[in-house]
């Protein structure tokens, strides 16, 4: 089975720090009551991420030299994760860009399952955990529940979690 991407944006500056390259991933298990996109739970939409298209957005993000990183979202970019972690690997290796990856697995959960956890070591920041309605707020920066955590990771152990806000 081939990951889909729902689409791709060539910049943007709320999906984390910096200008970013982001990449929306088709599919998502987590069903969060008051998901923003429940559109993007399905894996049967948008384009397959074979060997052209990922040369494609490659390129793109070789050709700007503006770009701070890349953020990878969804749906749940682990929706597929030994797919995720090609994809991944390609990137990092190909831009060097730090990578931010949004996820509804907790960190947790992620380090419990090997093929999971294989993804982690080519992610620089993790914003993890379901969207929780009741702990929803909209000051937050570059999350939507409180219960989400901002973790910085290097070689996939938390280094440090950020809190934006305060
Ligand atoms: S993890 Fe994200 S995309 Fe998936 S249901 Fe929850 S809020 Fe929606």
């Amino acid at each position: 089975m081939h990951m889909r991407i729902l689409s791709t944006y060539a910049e943007t500056i709320s999906d984390g720090i910096g200008l970013r390259y982001a990449i929306y991933f088709a599919g998502c298990i987590h069903r969060c009551s008051g998901c923003h996109n429940p559109e993007s739970w399905r894996a049967d939409r948008g384009r397959i991420v074979d060997e052209v298209y990922l040369s494609e957005i490659i390129a793109e993000i070789q050709a700007n030299p503006l770009l701070d990183g890349i953020t990878l979202s969804g749906g749940d970019p682990f929706y597929d994760s030994s797919q995720l972690e090609k994809i991944l690997k390609r990137l990092k290796k190909a831009t060097n860009k730090n990578i931010w990856c949004y996820t509804g697995y907790t960190y947790e959960q992620l380090i419990a399952d090997e093929t999971m956890r294989a993804c982690l070591t080519y992610i620089d920041v993790l914003v993890d955990g379901r969207f929780e309605k009741e702990q929803a707020d909209p000051t937050l920066y570059f999350r939507g529940s409180r219960n989400q955590r901002i973790l910085l990771l290097k070689n996939g152990l938390i280094v440090k979690e950020f809190h934006f806000e305060e």
